[in-house]
């Protein structure tokens, strides 16, 4: 086969892959939409309305236009022809955080804006839409005809930088060139980025987190995980920084809002980026990540909580301090519990060593055993990795903090020079108010200690353990740190940013807590991160070899490509699910649990008095379904993944019925195996969004300025 046949194969491949879905009871997947014509009849024998045209087009307006990918990570849909977007609660915490403070706790009490001119900035927030997908694997493979090796690398990243240039010269657009299924195929992809997104609304915690911790990865579910934005452009509707002349943005189509609610059966599609999925671990890995790699995060994560959990109990200024922090650790260290119980309830690694299997002896690729022997190799890099992420990353803030400063010590000079001290000074505020010095000394002391416990003995930076056993432990190592530094102190720090003497920053060179950052990157720089990167490569090598072969040998099967944090849709049914023996979850709940939940006093489960009010009264107003009930949250068989947060969920009109903000406790090891039978994505019920937005907040005016629409009206695109 020539690799135009090649190409076309690999395609026709994963079309009948995705026909395939037809017969499958699966629903697992996550689709490209540039490929949605192979699934389209099977959307709309499900009960879709639409046409994979009216879902992604290049040529007219259509659903993705209304799709956000809400600050690099979440996802946001626009609901008004003025800029109005809903993503989750838990998407805009980090702003509402840092709009929040003791005197002004919009993260306890929300917040509403009434009118435009209450809408709070939020610098470095973007939201970007798509504006095209497009295959390029096959002009890539032609110019790498005959090469190999780091010429091949070469000549792909030009020609990649090429397509992009030809994309978005003069255009305003921005683009890149990305892999898909280990490098099979690549798409050139052209967004627009806005970069003017203020804070519109936010329901208090105790509908926002309804449910806490306790609550997280679970259902029955009884959250409004919510919060409003609006996207501002310039006057020709254009991306725009921040100005007061910005007007709300006028988006090629918003989502007409449901009040027709769902019922179990009902069709329905997550459109969104959902960000990664490792459907294609060999056997090894998935081992490796129930018996090291989840034991030693979830251990290190063990530690920060307990830590960043007791000093939020002591005072509202910790509380509000650490909250978006907690909610960051502790969302992953949760759900990796999760994965673990469900990969061993689910005999992953039976299901995956039977498929290897089956694959070796059908087609004779050797390709498992290759994987594996990479991967001997490669275990202890990502082990290492992960744990410079856990503790530099996810745990004292003071380490990136001290790095910050790397620029100035090292004496760098002219605009770049001002330019530092600008954004310096400009975060020091914002960074005080999030971070207490014992706190972050009481977490270098835990962390260290589990960092130098789970660390492959041959990758401990040098001199470390003898430094922290010589102090006595890591709680006297932390202690003698954090006195000889200066960098937790924010008077010293905000006297030095003021005066900005050459002299005193180039004496930080020496401070202690500057040398162990750097020492930490500077190992994990040169003795992780290279080795890792390559040792990554040749497994994404092998694994394109893997899956490609899986196609080949078992063409009646379904293989889709893992998520990659770029625009999927994913379409299911509105469904519960009975995950265990004698257990039956319905699909839906009502706000009837909302009021079973509720503990006065609780900090999970705890809410104001006129929220209690309210639905102890049935005051539910039009967003009640036919038995009066409200509906709060239901589930389905959509295959999501974390990146889906906020996406919106929409019945076969493409209208929207819901918000996605998580998967069930029996959900968690779907981005590893996805088991149709149990996975269940879990969805706020947008008239509990509305009706917290208008009942509740009485900021009926967002709701107005939504289109409304019920079982009458016949298109998701007017
Ligand atoms: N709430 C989830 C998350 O935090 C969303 C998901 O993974 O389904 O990532």
């Amino acid at each position: 086969m020539n690799k135009r046949n090649l190409h076309l194969g690999f395609l026709l491949t994963m079309a009948m892959v995705w026909l395939g879905v037809n017969t499958a009871q699966s629903k697992e997947g996550m689709w490209i939409p540039t490929l949605l014509e192979v699934v389209e009849d099977d959307m709309q024998a499900m009960g879709l309305k639409l046409s994979a045209e009216d879902i992604y087009s290049i040529n007219h307006s259509s659903l993705k236009d209304a799709v956000v990918h809400f600050n690099g990570g979440c996802t946001a849909e626009m609901v008004s022809s003025r800029g109005l977007m809903l993503t989750n609660q838990q998407c805009g915490y980090d702003q509402i955080q840092q709009q929040s403070s003791v005197d002004n706790d919009l993260l306890t009490h929300g917040f509403w804006a009434m009118n435009l001119s209450e809408e709070l900035a939020n610098p470095g927030v973007t939201a970007t839409f798509i504006d095209r997908i497009e295959d390029v694997t096959r002009r890539l493979s032609r110019v790498c005809v005959g090469l190999s090796g780091e010429e091949r690398e070469k000549r792909m990243k030009e020609e990649m930088a090429l397509i992009v240039k030809e994309a978005t010269e003069g255009t305003g657009l921005d683009g890149r060139v990305v892999t898909f299924d280990f490098g099979n195929m690549h798409c050139l992809i052209t967004t627009r980025v806005f970069k003017d997104v203020r804070l519109v609304g936010a329901p208090p915690s105790a509908v926002g987190k309804f449910g806490g911790d306790a609550d997280n990865w679970v259902w029955p579910r009884h959250t409004g995980d919510f919060s409003v934005f609006r996207i501002y452009a310039d006057l020709q509707n254009n991306p725009a920084e921040y100005s007061d002349d910005n007007v709300p943005y006028r988006p090629a189509h918003h989502f007409p809002v449901s009040l027709d609610g769902v019922q179990e059966g009902d069709f329905t599609m997550v459109f969104g980026f959902p960000g990664r999925t490792e459907q294609y671990l060999t056997s090894d890995a998935v081992e490796h990540v129930i018996t090291r790699l989840n034991p030693m995060r979830i251990a290190m994560r063990d530690e920060a909580l307990a830590v960043i959990n007791s000093a939020r109990a002591t005072s509202d200024e910790l509380r509000i301090a650490y909250a978006s922090k907690q909610s960051s650790v502790a969302n992953a260290w949760k759900k990796w519990k999760g994965q673990n119980r469900g990969l061993t309830e689910l005999h992953a690694l039976d299901v995956k060593r039977n498929l290897e299997a089956r694959l070796t002896l059908t087609s004779g690729t050797t390709v498992i055993d290759d994987i594996a022997a990479v991967n001997a190799t490669y275990f202890p890099y990502l082990e290492a990795r992960s744990l410079f992420i856990e503790w530099v990353y996810y745990g004292p803030d003071l380490l990136n903090y001290a790095h910050g400063f790397q620029g100035l010590i090292e004496g760098v000079e002219g605009e770049e020079r001002e330019a530092l001290l600008t954004r310096l000074r400009g975060e020091e505020a914002g960074f005080w108010k999030n971070c207490d010095p014992l706190v972050d000394k009481d977490l270098m002391a835990r962390l260290v200690t589990g960092y130098l416990k789970w660390m492959p003995e041959a990758l401990v930076p040098q001199g470390l353990e003898e430094e922290v056993s010589k102090a006595g432990g890591g709680v006297e190592w932390a202690e003698s740190l954090y006195d000889k530094s200066v960098f937790d102190n924010p008077e010293t720090m905000a006297k030095l940013l003021a005066n900005d003497n050459p002299k005193s920053w180039a004496k930080l060179e020496k401070d202690p807590m500057y040398q162990l950052v750097e020492k930490l990157r500077s190992h994990y720089f040169t003795e992780i991160a290279p080795q890792y990167g390559q040792l990554r490569q040749e497994i994404d090598g092998l694994s394109a070899a893997y899956t490609r072969s899986l196609r080949e040998t078992f063409p009646e099967e379904v293989f889709p490509v893992d998520a990659n944090s770029t625009l999927r849709l994913t379409y299911g049914k509105v469904e519960g699910s009975a995950p265990y023996d004698g257990m039956q979850y319905n699909a839906l709940s009502t706000s009837r649990g909302i009021l079973q939940k509720y503990i006065p006093g609780d900090p999970d489960f705890d809410m104001p008095a006129r929220l209690v009010e309210l639905l102890e009264t049935r005051q539910h107003g039009q967003y009640a379904d036919e038995s009066g009930d409200l509906v709060v949250c239901f589930t389905g068989s959509n295959h999501t993944t974390g990146g889906n947060s906020g996406s919106p969920a929409l019945n076969g009109m493409g209208h929207l019925v819901g918000i996605n903000f998580d998967r069930s406790w029996e959900s968690t090891m779907s981005d590893i195996l996805f088991d149709p039978s149990r996975c269940r994505n879990i969805m706020v019920d947008i008239r509990y969004v509305l009706w917290v937005i208008d009942v509740y907040a009485g900021a009926g005016h967002l709701v107005d300025e939504m289109t409304l629409v019920n079982s009458s009206s016949k298109s998701g695109l007017e």
